[in-house]
């Protein structure tokens, strides 16, 4: 069992006294009153590095530094006059290698005790804290700066000034790498060894920085006379009278590559103490810090003047180029263009390849751009798929125009999709030069309204603006505007064309065509507000209108109710087809209705089948299923391929006007189309109708032909529907 003691106070002897004294960290020493040391705890060798016996009679105040002394007296004196009061103070002693040393002394005047007789001195070595604290307070100074994102010059000089106060004692500078050399950022470096550092070759031996900065750790040369140098560094170094240089690499934060170097250089041999190693380490991780802060700040900058997609300028720093642009050409009187560009239906390629893919094609678009137009020209990304050229240095009256024509010619090329297929796309172009502009938001909005033109004229080509446009350009954004209620406001009508059947010459169907009845410009055709609904997307709600009341309104009719074999012909434009709801649209009116899917034939235009999109030919493959018809309007348009053309999933083929027009003209050769189409629909088993019939010429044309169905004013305009129900009802016979 263990005996249980209880803890034996210390015998409190003489010995017992001296080694708690000479083992405790601080040095107790007694002096008289002339300040001679009459005992000292022995630690003083710890203290200032000096042996025992030198301390012997030694008045300790000789030792203080020369600036400390006047406090140091000024202390001993109030300790003279307060007897039993401690004093303290902190001052700086020469230790044994003739380093100051920083010394909390404390003295308690003791000279009227009996036991003591002596001032009781308490003193302790405060060197390596005060130097902790002293680098903590500069680098809290530094860091200060670079919160407040001062220029990094600010932020390397006030690195360099750490270094000072924290006892490196050399010239030291800061390089930062740029480009393949180190430039000078900060410090004073001597001029021919910036000058060599900046025009050597790259190469280790260019520099200790350089080798620094290959080694990644730090490079002393602590006597250069001993170290192997390159000749023309050494030349430098006797020159300058460098002995010593140490140099330190900055290393990045994140990537911990170096961007930098720290040097210090020596008029005399040095190798850099602890002290000076740990200021450096500091200084180097300040600097690097800063550089970060400035790299994200400038990153910063640049997105927000920048395009993230592609990379060039937005629309800020482009009508800031504008503005600048227009004010140069006051002062220098040069011709400046604008090109306002616009993809072709990017939106039904987007909507139909996803997104993902759009924003691939947006960025080797932007590629192709670039690789047109000359370096000194801004081309900016206005907005999805709207890119801007600004052309400064006009060269010729054409100059613009011909950078036009390249454009188009680029972009021309197929793009290259992940499975190998390729898209065809082309791109709408208005040109403004500028004239009476006062800011680049005009001379923009003018470029705007001739790209406008552009697409109206057929897209694919390059309209210039004239002042005309501006006006055009009024009415667009209004009818954009009004375009937006006007279903809600029960503004769209619908009308109707009876489809005639060649072989009986009766009634057989009819096509529906939305007419805007609008409150102040009266009613307005299609060609008015189809394009804006579709670039708006109001023509989804426009749509799925029409469609109800088309569908609505025939399911009252007569002769359906007879048996008779009817078809309802709606129009569907790409955009309805590649946000994928307009099967449920279909199916649901269908369903309300009782309207048979066969009876429903709907009409897509072939140039909404564009080359290398599936998109559409998916959602048609659904309306299918449903037992909808399909037609392709206007087909002869959209150089549809002839293959692709055997893979839709199509029901009639609908020929464009312009060539049943082209029928009357004996010798145009378009009329040639009609019987080419009639052919290859034949013999994909499709159904043909003909558009646009005017004349019985063209009428008995078509029906020796063996086209199934016609449609035209030589029957009848589209009517409202009351008409077409009367129409219906007498069931005339051609
Ligand atoms: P479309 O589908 O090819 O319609 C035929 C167009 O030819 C109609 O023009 C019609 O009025 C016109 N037309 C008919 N017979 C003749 C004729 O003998 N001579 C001439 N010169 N023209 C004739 P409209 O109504 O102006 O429609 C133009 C286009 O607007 C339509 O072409 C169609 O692509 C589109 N559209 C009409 N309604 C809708 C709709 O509800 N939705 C969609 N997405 N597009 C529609
Ligand atoms: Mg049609
Ligand atoms: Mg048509």
């Amino acid at each position: 069992m263990a005996e249980t003691s209880e803890p034996q106070a210390p015998v409190a002897s003489e010995r017992w006294f001296r080694s708690l004294l000479t083992n405790i960290s601080d040095t107790v020493s007694i002096t008289d009153a002339a300040g001679r040391l009459l005992f000292t705890s022995g630690a003083p060798n710890n203290l200032l590095g000096y042996d025992t016996g030198f301390w012997s009679g030694r008045e300790p105040m000789t030792l203080v530094h020369p600036d400390d002394l006047e406090r140091a007296l000024a202390g001993w004196e109030r300790s003279m006059a307060e007897p039993g009061v401690e004093i303290s103070e902190e001052v700086r002693m020469r230790s044994a290698n003739g380093t100051w040393q920083d010394i909390s002394v404390t003295g308690v005047n003791l000279l009227h005790d009996p036991e003591i007789g002596g001032i009781v001195v308490t003193s302790r070595n405060v060197t390596d804290l005060r130097r902790a604290q002293r680098l903590a307070a500069s680098q809290a100074r530094v860091l200060e700066l670079i919160a407040r994102s001062e220029p990094l010059p600010v932020v390397a000089e006030a690195c360099l000034e750490l270094l000072a106060e924290n006892g490196v004692s050399g010239r030291s500078s800061i390089y930062l790498i740029e480009g393949d050399h180190l430039e000078l950022s900060a410090g004073g470096a001597p001029v021919s060894l910036v000058e060599w550092m900046r025009e050597a070759p790259p190469s280790p031996d260019r520099s200790l920085c350089d080798q620094a900065i290959a080694t990644g750790g730090p490079v002393i040369a602590a006597d250069v006379e001993t170290v192997e140098l390159s000749d023309g560094l050494r030349y430098i170094a006797e020159n300058e009278g460098i002995r010593a240089s140490w140099s330190q690499p900055i290393l990045a934060i994140s990537s911990a590559l170096p961007v930098g170097s720290l040097s210090t250089l020596y008029d005399e041999v040095h190798e850099p103490s602890l002290h000076e190693r740990q200021a450096a380490d500091v200084s180097c991780s300040l600097m690097a810090i800063a550089l970060e802060r400035a790299e994200t700040e400038a990153q910063l900058a640049h997105q927000a003047l920048h395009d993230g997609l592609t990379g060039l300028p937005n629309r800020t720093l482009l009508l800031d180029r504008l503005d600048h642009a227009l004010a140069r050409r006051e002062r220098n009187r040069a011709d400046i263009a604008l090109l306002f560009c616009d993809i072709d239906r990017f939106k039904v390629v987007n909507d139909s390849l996803g997104h993902n893919i759009g924003d691939q094609l947006l960025v080797a678009f932007a590629q192709r751009f670039r690789s047109v137009v000359a370096p000194g020209d801004t081309v900016a990304r206005f907005g999805g798929d709207e890119f801007v050229v600004l052309i400064e240095d006009i060269t010729s009256p054409t100059h613009a125009v011909q950078v036009a024509q390249e454009l188009s010619e680029a972009l021309a090329q197929p793009f290259l999709l992940p499975a190998g297929k390729e898209v065809y796309l082309t791109v709408s172009i208005g040109l403004a030069n500028a004239t009476d502009h006062r800011t680049g938001d005009a001379w923009l909005r003018d470029a705007d309204a001739a790209m406008y033109r552009a697409k109206e004229a057929g897209r694919n080509r390059l309209a210039e603006f004239d002042t005309e446009m501006r006006d055009a350009a009024m009415v667009r954004l209004q009818v954009e505007s009004d375009l937006r209620r006007a279903v809600d406001r029960g503004e769209l009508v619908v009308h109707y064309q009876p489809v005639i059947d060649l072989r009986t010459g009766r009634i057989s169907g009819a096509e529906a065509l939305v007419r805007w009845q609008h409150p102040e410009r009266g009613l307005l055709g299609p060609a008015e507000f189809i394009a804006v609904a579709e670039d708006i997307g109001t023509i989804h709600d426009l749509g799925r209108h029409v469609l109800e009341v088309a569908v609505t309104s025939m399911s009252e009719l007569d002769p359906l109710r007879n048996g008779r074999p009817f078809q309802l012909g709606v129009n569907v434009s790409a955009r309805q087809l590649s946000t994928g709801d307009i099967d449920r649209v279909v199916h649901s009116v269908l369903e309300r209705t009782g309207w048979p899917g066969e009876s429903l034939l709907l009409e897509i235009t072939e140039s909404a089948l564009l080359h290398g999109i599936d998109g559409p030919m998916e959602e048609m493959t659904r309306l299918h299923e449903l037992g909808v018809s399909l037609a392709i309007d206007d087909f002869g348009t959209g150089y549809s391929s002839l293959a692709r053309l055997g893979h839709l999933p199509v029901d009639q083929v609908k020929i464009d006007q312009s060539f049943v027009a082209a029928l009357d003209r004996a010798h145009d050769r378009l009329g040639r189309i009609v019987d080419a189409v009639l052919a290859i629909a034949e013999a994909l088993g499709h159904q043909t109708s003909a558009e646009g019939v005017e004349t019985t010429a063209q009428l008995d044309y078509l029906r020796r032909a063996h086209c199934d169905f016609a449609q035209g004013y030589l029957f009848s305009k589209p009517v409202p529907f009351d008409e077409f129900a009367r129409l219906l009802e007498s069931d005339p016979r051609w």
